[in-house]
């Protein structure tokens, strides 16, 4: 979860989608309750860290599955 104002290029997107659950959201454009993350590795490890605060401002569970999925977008 990230509060910075960053440039956009730099934040990635996460959404709480009807269908499919919490996923990336590469375009930034699905629909739903969404969050960011910024490419610092901080941020990152907090969502495995904390995952409430995510689940939280989705107004979702986030499930160990959803959470790896999201890892894997990692920026290196
Ligand atoms: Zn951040």
């Amino acid at each position: 979860m990230c509060r910075q104002k960053y440039d956009k290029r730099r934040l990635t997107r996460l959404v709480h989608t009807a269908d499919a659950g919490v996923v990336v959201d590469p375009t930034g454009k699905r629909n739903g309750r969404g969050a960011y993350l910024c490419d610092q590795p901080t941020c990152w490890d907090s969502l495995s860290h904390k995952p409430g605060i995510l689940a939280q401002a989705l107004k979702t569970n986030i499930t160990a599955e959803e959470l790896a999925a999201i890892a894997l977008h990692k920026p290196a």
